[in-house]
């Protein structure tokens, strides 16, 4: 008889395209060999030309799904994407803390601070980014943002290590156990230093520079398979350093579809 397998939650919205969101969450959980579960908290509607509105998921249908799955298939490990509006992170807070899922609890629980696409689409309403700080960094095992979301959560702007490590030393006083700065869009450099950061040693990830256009997704694949490695029983820095071998091979490999930003590639 087969055994059930790992499991992770990704609480995050859909991209019409299938580049970002879900449909990356899901793609990187298969690729990682986990089962994906999901509580969908938006619908965008894009193409590769990026956003053109959004609709919320009404509040007690998000709480639900996280539930259903928790209580009968078991959650290890869960990670956060687009989460749309103050309302549904205050209520996905409160239902983590019920589920037993944050940092704290033994099931590790990533937070990728989503506020904007890359064409700077807004993805969460205004008053949103203040509840992501408050409600979930404090939950959090691990928070990935990138230097924009560093940005409007520190306003630090990171050009380079001195900032990256402000940016990170700023970062962890909102109470996540470790934060992870992805250095991707410090533009000048042929590198791409991602520093992870718990209070102690700081530990520097250097990949290659991939030049591709297409990017869509590259955030979502990179926290999905972070949390992937957690699920399976990885520490963060070795999930971490696992996820980031997995996102250079998307990025190596990603592809042009329509007239836009085309996909990191789940294809290799
Ligand atoms: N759409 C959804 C549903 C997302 O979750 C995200 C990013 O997390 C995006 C779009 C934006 O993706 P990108 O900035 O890679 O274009």
């Amino acid at each position: 008889m087969n055994t059930a397998p790992r499991t992770a939650l990704t609480i995050a919205g859909s991209d019409s395209g299938g580049g970002a969101g879900v449909q990356a969450d899901l793609r990187a959980f298969f690729a990682n060999g986990v089962h994906g579960l999901v509580a969908l908290t938006a619908v965008t509607v894009q193409n590769s030309l990026g956003v053109q509105g959004f609709t919320e998921i009404p509040v007690d249908v998000v709480t639900a799904q996280i539930k259903a799955v928790a209580s009968d298939m078991g959650v290890h490990a869960a990670k956060t994407g687009m989460l749309a509006t103050a309302e549904i992170i205050q209520a996905v807070a409160k239902t983590l803390d019920e589920v037993h899922i944050g940092r704290d609890t033994g099931t590790p629980f990533v937070v990728d601070p989503v506020a904007a696409s890359m064409t700077g689409h807004a993805l969460l309403r205004e008053e949103a980014l203040e509840a992501i700080r408050t409600e979930l960094f404090p939950r959090a095992t691990l928070i990935t943002p990138n230097l924009d979301e560093v940005r409007l959560l520190t306003g630090i702007t990171v050009t380079d290590p001195a900032t990256q490590r402000a940016a990170a030393e700023a970062l962890l006083e909102f109470g996540s156990r470790w934060v992870l700065v992805k250095g991707g869009h410090m533009r000048d450099t042929d590198t791409c230093v991602d520093l992870l950061y718990d209070g102690t040693e700081p530990i520097e990830l250097t990949g290659a520079r991939i030049n591709t256009e297409n990017t869509h997704g590259g955030g979502d694949t990179m926290a999905s398979a972070i949390t992937s490695s957690l699920a399976k029983g990885a520490d963060v820095p070795t999930a971490v350093a696992e996820a980031k071998r997995f996102i250079e091979r998307c990025v190596a490999e990603a592809y042009p579809l329509g007239a836009g930003v085309g996909p990191v590639s789940p294809f290799w």
